[in-house]
């Protein structure tokens, strides 16, 4: 195919974005809102990973395992003077509320973008040109060559899975599969202690299943903060006699029944055990969607797929940005998370319309929603202590803990811990790590305070409601405003 060249009148479309997730839902529904004529390709599902195989099933599916763990812990309720019978579960109706969610909120973003009016194009998307993309349309195969003024590529990730494993999506799998809870094995073995391994952990150990952690990593819950990674890990693997080890890699996984895993040890490779179990989950990271999008017809080099981007989130090759060319969400590496494809998605699209805007990884949160859950926003102590050294300023470090909170005591939810990162001197804050009972909630009024780059001087003076979990964060300003150099 030869596609002709463009000139200007010529075009199909102002912005034609490529990914239907949530980072290419959010550009195109933005860039309508603000009167251009947008296109939005998409090959799979719309919604992307967050709402079909992420964040919506995943969430539904620890709503209702998070309800039996409650109902199933007697010694909880003893305490509040609750006797509850055996708990009763219907595995099939927990994984239908899942992908009626799933369904339901499909439906809404599509309606939504169909609303706003955005063209759908149902079919894979890759690049011909500069402002030239080609469909191939679901179905019928056929392609088609559209110009568009700007191009936004949204294409999002995968799951990883790791050379030696072979799935079959039944006894080793990925999230893809696991978001429909199709049955419940007797021992599952989680491989990787990131975010999704803990989710999953949580949703099977609530449902009864033996679970078994494995990471390749020197510690648990590698990601995290250590101190954060430290409680998290008392109470959300052994608390649950979940078997976790660290430092020991799956060498080779083989579907079956049982599931073969041979482990050796991280470092020398020296085999440590073969276990049989009766699933695998891998949750090894995910990688990006990029492969079949031809960026070699637009001169752009992937970083193991990652395309590069700037905080305007404009393609680049070397550091010169591509003109006409965008990238958001998972497939730029960035913050993996379904708010920051969504929020790249806005920038990009307010700098195609010219207002100039970067984005702020540092105030954007992360969080994981075990129960109870973790949350992080800003920087981790290292990089703290990095930046501390570098600009010359001393790092402040507060705890706050939930032990001390009458709304976590009258819970009975007691076991909690914020730590919050600040400069001594300027009091600005820098960062935050919680665990504890809705810290995926108490995170957020952090995050906007990094993002208003505030210093606990003004923070200290603003009212918390009483009794609530947000006097955790309360009681840490206060700490730090005392801890500043006056
Ligand atoms: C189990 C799990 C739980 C998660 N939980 C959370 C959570 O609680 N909170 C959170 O913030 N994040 C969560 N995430 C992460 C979140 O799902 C992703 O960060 C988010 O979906 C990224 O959005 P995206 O738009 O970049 O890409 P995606 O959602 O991956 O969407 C990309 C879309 O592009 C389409 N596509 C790819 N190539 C082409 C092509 N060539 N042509 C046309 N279409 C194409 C794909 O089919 C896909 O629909 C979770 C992820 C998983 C796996």
């Amino acid at each position: 195919m030869h596609p002709g060249p463009v000139s200007d009148g010529s075009f199909d479309f102002d912005v034609l974005v490529i990914g239907a997730g949530y980072g290419g839902f959010d550009a195109a529904k933005h860039g309508c809102e603000h009167g251009l004529k947008v296109a939005i390709v998409e090959s799979r599902d719309m919604g992307g990973t967050c709402v079909n195989r992420g964040c919506v099933p995943s969430k539904a599916l620890l709503a209702a395992s998070g309800r039996v763990r409650e109902l199933a812990d007697r010694q909880h309720l003893a305490q509040f003077g609750i006797h509850a019978g055996p708990v009763r579960f219907e595995r099939q109706k927990i994984a239908d509320h899942a992908n009626q969610l799933v369904a339901t909120i499909r439906a809404n973003l599509t309606k939504t973008l169909e609303r706003a009016g955005a063209t759908i194009l149902r079919g894979e998307g890759r690049l011909a040109g500069p402002q030239q993309v080609v469909v191939r349309e679901s179905g019928s195969g056929l392609e088609r060559t559209y110009r568009a003024k700007e191009v936004i590529i949204a294409t999002g990730s995968e799951p990883f899975v790791p050379p030696g494993i072979e799935t079959d999506g039944r006894t080793v799998f990925t999230s893809d599969e696991a978001v429909n809870l199709e049955w419940l094995p007797r021992w599952l073995a989680i491989i990787g202690s990131g975010y999704i391994g803990l989710e999953f952990a949580d949703v099977y150990t609530a449902l009864g299943c033996e679970v078994t952690v494995i990471e390749a990593l020197d510690r648990v819950l590698p990601t995290f903060d250590p101190d954060i990674a430290k409680i998290a890990a008392r109470h959300l693997l052994d608390g649950r006699d979940i078997d976790a080890r660290a430092g020991v890699l799956a060498q080779t996984i083989t579907p079956g029944c049982p599931v073969t895993i041979e482990l050796v040890e991280m470092k020398t490779r020296e085999p440590v055990e073969t276990l049989e179990v009766d699933a695998v989950l891998v949750a090894t990271g995910r990688v990006p969607s990029s492969s079949s999008l031809n960026l070699g017809a637009v001169g752009v080099e992937t970083n193991r797929g990652f395309i590069p981007v700037n905080d305007r989130m404009q393609v680049l090759v070397g550091d010169e940005p591509v003109p006409h060319l965008w990238a958001v969400g998972d497939v730029t590496g960035k913050m993996m998370l379904a708010h920051t494809a969504a929020a790249q998605g806005a920038v990009a699209i307010d700098n195609i319309l010219g207002h100039g805007r970067q984005i702020d990884y540092r105030s954007i949160p992360a969080a994981t929603f075990t129960h109870p859950e973790i949350s992080s926003v800003g920087l981790s102590e290292a990089d703290a202590k990095e930046l501390a050294a570098r600009d010359g300023f001393e790092l402040g470090v507060v705890r706050s803990y939930f032990k001390a909170n009458s709304k976590a005591l009258a819970e009975l939810e007691s076991d909690g811990l914020m730590k919050l990162l600040f400069n001594k001197g300027t009091g600005e804050v820098l960062g935050a790590h919680i665990y504890g009972l809705h810290a995926a909630d108490l995170i957020q009024e952090i995050g906007n305070a990094v993002a208003r780059r505030q210093s606990v001087r003004q923070l200290v003076n603003e009212v918390h409601t009483h009794p609530t979990l947000s006097e955790v964060v309360e009681v840490a300003y206060k700490q730090a405003a005392l801890a500043l150099a006056s």
